[in-house]
């Protein structure tokens, strides 16, 4: 398989160089060349295939002779090590449980793959990687935790300074070793900013070797589609229609890689883009105009993007026309007020727990539910609601209890730089490490 850059079609690298390097030319995303269609005995009859077996159909035709089959079996294996169950909240609505992994949130999903993938890559190179990736909240801790000892590769994190939470700000800052984290003041966004700008330099990318771990990486995008797959195992069971899959989005690398899927022949009714105040694309949806707006800091952090970086590829996916797209994809923006009301509603309700960004997935759901009578379908709860103790026992009224993992990383000390959103002091630091 080749991937183009977005940006300029005529640059085309293979998965190999396009995991290492990230993006192309002038900060381009990477895409595939075509869209691989699934199986149709394979995708109507996926009860039948063990989890591992569907990710490794999943992935397969995306990465070719470039892995060996059972290398490749064993990377997708360790990359869902964990359960991903898919449960019943009421008549209408599931939640695909994306929080048993590691770092309790579904990044662990792309990381655990892209750091396996990166490291086999460079297993025969006499190279150097340096992975820096910004994070809104919970980037950093799904790297950090995936790349953590990681032979030749140094992870450096940029993370906005009081804008995650305490168990985030942990995850990302206690690890140590190979891992750094940069507190930055300012906000995610202008970490992102920071991080393209270190992309672009020609000083940095000569004394060192760069590579991104945002969801612009085609080998954390790609490996996403793996639960939506896993979902539909389970969904097939239960019940009879196609589902409406609502996804809450910041970057929209998560719904990018369930609308891949679906091109590819995964059954879906239709998609939702959850936003919080951060709406950027449920105006586009309602206006055809994409204007980037300036970040909103939000209870559901993770998704506090004003400049969504995916959503290129979903217009890419639909040829950008419009009204292909406005048929497949409905957006909400959903207040901090209403996410914490449905917090506790659904507690109260049916006694479970929404995090804040599954809470705002879980609203916009019944909105559309309410206005298309009859349809059922399932919201990714993205986090564990313990990563967000203060929204959750605020609205809930309830105290969660930290898993014992958490426990002892919560006691471990914090090690991170503060520094201002300034790309000359990132320079200096990137270029001290060499
Ligand atoms: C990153 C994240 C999101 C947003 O996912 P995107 O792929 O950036 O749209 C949603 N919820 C949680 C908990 C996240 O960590």
């Amino acid at each position: 398989m080749k991937y183009y850059n977005l940006k300029d079609k005529k640059e085309a690298v293979d998965f190999k160089t396009a995991t290492i390097k990230g993006q192309g030319k002038e900060k381009g995303l990477f895409f595939p060349e075509f869209i691989p269609k699934f199986d149709l005995d394979f995708i109507e009859n996926l009860h039948q295939y063990s989890d591992e077996e569907i990710a490794f159909q999943c992935m397969k035709d995306f990465i070719g002779d470039e892995i060996p089959s059972d290398v490749l079996k064993e990377i997708v294996s360790e990359t869902i090590n964990f359960e991903i169950p898919l449960k019943k909240i009421n008549e209408n609505i599931y939640s695909l449980e994306l929080f048993h992994g590691p770092t309790l949130a579904f990044k662990d999903v792309g990381a655990r793959f892209m750091s396996r993938i990166l490291s086999y890559f460079l297993q025969d190179e006499d190279k150097k990687v340096t992975v820096l990736v910004a994070t809104s909240g919970d980037t950093g801790g799904a790297v950090a935790n995936g790349f953590y000892q990681t032979e030749n590769i140094e992870v450096v994190i940029l993370y906005p300074k009081n804008r995650v939470s305490e168990v985030q700000e942990k995850q990302l800052t206690a690890l140590g070793e190979n891992i750094s984290a940069l507190e930055v003041d300012g906000s995610f966004d202008d970490c992102q900013s920071l991080v393209k700008q270190a992309f672009s330099d020609k000083e940095i990318n000569l004394a060192l070797f760069l590579t991104s771990a945002n969801s612009i990486n085609v080998a954390r995008w790609l490996p996403q589609q793996i639960y939506y797959l896993l979902a539909l195992k389970q969904w097939q069971i239960l019940e009879k229609e196609n589902p409406v899959i609502c996804v809450p989005s910041g970057n929209f690398g998560n719904i990018c890689a369930g609308i891949l899927a679906h091109f590819r022949g995964l059954p879906a009714e239709h998609f939702i883009a959850a936003c919080n105040e951060n709406d950027v694309v449920p105006q586009y949806l309602k206006t055809q105009k994409l204007e980037y707006k300036e970040t909103v800091a939000t209870l559901s952090n993770a998704m506090d993007v004003g400049n969504p970086s995916n959503f290129i590829r979903i217009l890419e996916l639909f040829e950008n026309h419009f009204e292909d797209v406005k048929s497949k994809i409905s957006g909400y923006s959903i207040d901090d007020d209403t996410t914490l009301q449905t917090i506790k509603e659904i507690d109260k309700k049916f006694n479970y727990l929404l995090d804040p960004h599954s809470s705002v997935a879980y609203t916009a759901m019944e909105q559309y539910l309410k206005e298309n009578p009859g349809k059922k379908g399932f919201i990714l709860a993205t986090a564990h609601p313990v990563k967000f103790p203060d929204a959750v026992e605020m609205a809930a009224q309830v105290s969660i209890e930290l898993p014992e993992s958490l426990k002892d990383l919560m006691k471990k000390e914090k090690k991170s730089l503060e520094i201002q959103a300034d790309f000359a002091e990132l320079k200096r630091i990137l270029l001290d490490k060499n």
